[in-house]
């Protein structure tokens, strides 16, 4: 009878000590192992040669280091590069790298589909399929690494930043976002700063604050609208957290980090003529005013049968310009990769409107980083 083997991809350094002990080894065996597989990127445990053989014959037998496949890879001409990944029982995730001088940021889907069904997103569209496991969110960061080649004298990781903006909703796979977060901060893991890695939430607010108690990691609030009315239009998870609800999490999220890391991004979708008006821009003002938030106004990126336009370049510079002036720090995000599709969330697999594409501005491809964000 086959026994399934343990996947070590996805093991905090606690659980990999854990694992060591439960096989009858040292605890101190889980640093070893936890250098193989995330600081020299090797997934064959005969490769392991600090390890004896029969531990490493042992460890054949019971345990692996499993990833997602590789379906696509594409390399944009600006160095952006886009992986679509398939994922046991079917069904695909898509992982973006986009580099930006000594910064190299990942931005990280955590499920397969999502069920809050924002009336915008590709991804809300084709419905929940399931959650991925840590092994499999970890192992995007593995993938991405790799695919650079042997990493000279353990130098620079090439992913210094990550972003959770790709698929699906993370606060609804919380234990496993979190479980590969601790993965990505630890130092015998990936050893990425806290200011470095961000997590975008449409608003799950009960999780926002099971959050700041388990990890310290950045947080971006995927906002796009002023009031009640519209957020519960766009992202129907607002009719059971309403905007104050959420503003309060947002608080607290903030009382709860010290200072010089405590600025929330606040995501804006730019969808013409229904939130991209100077009234939107107006509300969003009192609603921020004095909150220590910055926004990042993201210029729709269409998809067939979305019902949505891109805003006039001109309406985006006025909303930017309205915010600004008022004491809001506001962002554009730009556009990287375009070349090669890179819309980090965009569905796999779909087919987008070509028509659009000779337009400089809609057919821009907005990475989900809010490092990318620059002022206008
Ligand atoms: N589910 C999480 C994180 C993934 S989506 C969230 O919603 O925050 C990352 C960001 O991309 C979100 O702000 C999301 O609203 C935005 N987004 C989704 N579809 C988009 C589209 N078609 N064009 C531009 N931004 C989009
Ligand atoms: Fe899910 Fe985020 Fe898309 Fe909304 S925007 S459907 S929360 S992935």
């Amino acid at each position: 009878m086959s026994v399934e083997k343990t996947n070590l991809m996805g093991l905090t350094f606690e659980q990999m000590e854990a694992f060591c002990l439960s096989i009858g080894e040292k605890k101190f065996r889980a640093q070893q192992l936890m250098k193989w597989i995330h600081h020299q990127q090797e997934d064959d445990f005969s490769q392991m040669t600090d390890l004896s053989k029969s531990l490493r014959e042992k460890l054949a037998e019971i345990a692996e280091v499993r990833l997602p496949r590789v379906i696509t890879e594409n390399i944009s001409r600006d160095g952006t590069r886009k992986w679509a990944l398939e994922v046991e029982g079917g069904g695909a995730v898509e992982m973006v790298f986009i580099p930006d001088g000594r910064r190299g940021t990942l931005c990280v889907s955590s499920q397969v589909g999502c069920a809050v069904d924002c009336s915008f997103c590709s991804t809300g569209k084709q419905g929940f399929q399931r959650d991925l496991t840590s092994a499999e969110i970890v192992g995007q960061i593995w993938l991405a690494g790799k695919s650079f080649g042997p990493r000279k004298n353990l130098g620079q990781h090439p992913v210094t930043n990550v972003v959770m903006m790709g698929m699906g909703e993370p606060l609804l796979n919380y234990d496993n976002v979190v479980n590969a977060m601790r993965v990505m901060l630890d130092n015998y893991g990936y050893g990425i700063s806290k200011r470095r890695i961000t997590l975008s939430t449409s608003g799950v607010v009960p999780m926002m604050d099971k959050l700041h108690e388990d990890i310290d990691v950045s947080l971006a609030v995927s906002l796009h609208a002023p009031n009640d009315a519209l957020r519960n239009e766009l992202v129907p998870l607002n009719r059971k957290y309403p905007l104050a609800e959420l503003l309060a999490a947002c608080d607290r999220y903030s009382e709860s980090r010290t200072h010089k890391h405590n600025t929330i991004t606040m995501e804006y979708v730019m969808l013409r003529d229904v939130n991209d008006q100077l009234e939107h821009a107006k509300q969003l003002e009192k609603l921020l005013r004095g909150r220590p938030v910055k926004v990042n106004l993201i210029p729709f990126n269409p998809f067939p049968h979305s019902g949505y336009e891109t805003s006039l370049r001109k309406d985006v510079l006025a909303f930017h310009q309205y915010l600004n002036d008022r004491g809001v720090i506001t962002t554009v995000r730009t556009t990287r990769g375009d070349d090669i599709d890179a819309a980090c969330g965009q569905l796999v697999g779909t087919v987008k409107d070509r028509t659009r594409r000779n337009e400089r501005w809609q057919k821009s491809i907005f990475l989900r980083t809010e490092q990318q964000g620059v002022a206008l």
